[in-house]
């Protein structure tokens, strides 16, 4: 059987454009994984304690994109979620983002807003041009409340230095006066009121879609028929490692189950001065589920394992550049997602992305159906 197109990766990038392609082009979609399961990382399934816990890390949806809101609204219901994160800091669960209270806390004092201002002032760095994830922490808050909150954190999680990283990666946190400890101000702010495997079960229920699992494309390549192709796994594997490989920060998930109501008082609390492990996840916070048990998550950062997180430094992307002008001399090929765009993404910008991605291949692929017969006879 011929397909009109094979979507490598299940994860949001592959099934959002699997969805869109079905729902509006009409055309047949093979959709492969080599997970035994759909959803990406952002894939949840009860525990065997009942309780909802995301298999790769805590996934909190955010979005300031009223558009991507409605697109996922068709699959899920919400449930209403803040995030807001503690870290253990000098024996303190102290909030982070950086805030008033924060300060307050950690060095027993009881500043005001324009206190506080003063206070960073002092104490911030004049850096001349801000290029990395150090300069970015060090020339807002100063030195020591970079080294207390972000330096062992960013080393453990990234396994180089601030000062190596771009400004990206630390510039995802703010830093605030005011007292909102919330981790993410988006004005949309929402947990799949069912998880997210329920919602892709639902985006990806199409009779144009059919699903293939523990199916890798490196398998399968030259064996199956298809006339287009999305793939959203790693670029540099695509291409066989052909320039050498980009770095893909990896993280070892250690998943526990503990016979008490409530282990910490919000999701997610970051260890960033010790531990091995970066931060413990608490799922009921996320989920509001109720039970006598409750089940965590410790993230352990490695370079071995699946590839979750595109590690954003100059090296890796002139490298990246090289595969992306690969990627585009492809016909017939759009690459889309986190590791096929080698972009450090949240879900709402990957969604943003496939939704673009789609899009575009509204307007260079005409789809009406007496069109079809055209480009068959073409092709
Ligand atoms: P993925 O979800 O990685 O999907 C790609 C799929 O392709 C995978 O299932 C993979 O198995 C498959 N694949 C790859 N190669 C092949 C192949 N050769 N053959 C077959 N299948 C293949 N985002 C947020 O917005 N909020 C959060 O709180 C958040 N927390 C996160 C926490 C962690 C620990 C991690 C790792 C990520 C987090 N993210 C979060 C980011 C989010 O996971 C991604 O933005 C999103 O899942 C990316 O979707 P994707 O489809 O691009 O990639
Ligand atoms: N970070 C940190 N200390 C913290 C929280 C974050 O140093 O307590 C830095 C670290 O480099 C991290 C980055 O900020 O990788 C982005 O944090 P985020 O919580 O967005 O990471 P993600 O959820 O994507 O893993």
């Amino acid at each position: 059987m011929m397909f009109d197109w094979l979507i490598v990766g299940a994860g949001f990038a592959g099934s959002v454009l699997a969805e869109r392609i079905a729902s509006q082009r009409g055309e047949s979609v093979l959709l492969i994984d080599r997970r035994s399961h759909i959803g990406g990382n952002a894939y949840d399934c009860h525990d065997d304690a009942g309780i909802l816990v995301h298999r790769y890390g805590p996934h909190i949806f955010h979005t300031n994109g009223q558009q991507i809101v409605d697109y996922l609204s068709q699959f899920t219901q919400w449930r209403p979620y803040e995030h807001r994160v503690l870290a253990q800091v000098d024996g303190k669960l102290l909030p982070i983002p950086i805030n008033l209270d924060t300060i307050n806390r950690l060095y027993g004092l009881n500043l005001t807003s324009d206190e506080l201002e003063r206070f960073f002032a002092e104490r911030r760095e004049a850096v001349d041009e801000v290029r990395t994830s150090e300069d970015v922490v060090v020339s807002t808050v100063g030195r020591e409340l970079y080294e207390k909150f972000f330096r062992g954190y960013t080393r453990k999680q990234w396994g180089v230095d601030p000062s190596e990283l771009n400004k990206s990666v630390t510039a995802r946190i703010p830093t605030r006066t005011n007292r909102d400890d919330r981790y993410f101000t988006d004005s949309f702010q929402a947990m799949p009121l069912h998880g997210y495997t329920r919602m892709f079960e639902r985006m990806l229920a199409h009779s144009r879609i059919k699903i293939m699992l523990q199916t890798d494309f490196r398998e399968i390549r030259g064996k199956i028929r298809f006339k287009r192709l999305i793939y959203t796994g790693p670029v540099d594997e695509f291409f066989g490692w052909r320039h050498g490989r980009l770095p893909y920060r990896s993280l070892r998930f250690e998943h526990r189950t503990l016979d008490q109501e409530q282990f910490q008082p919000v999701a997610v609390v970051n260890y960033p001065q010790t531990e091995a492990f970066t931060r413990i996840t608490e799922y009921k916070h996320l989920t509001g589920q109720t039970a006598a048990k409750t089940s965590l998550t410790y993230e352990y950062p490695t370079d071995e394992g699946d590839p979750y997180y595109p590690v954003p430094r100059p090296e890796n992307e002139a490298l990246y550049k090289r595969y992306e002008a690969l990627a585009a001399a492809e016909d017939r090929v759009w690459f889309v997602g986190r590791l096929a765009t080698y972009r450090y993404y949240n879900m709402d910008q990957v969604v943003g992305q496939a939704l673009a991605t789609f899009k575009r291949i509204q307007e260079t692929l005409p789809a009406a159906p007496v069109l079809r017969g055209h480009r068959e006879a073409a092709e």
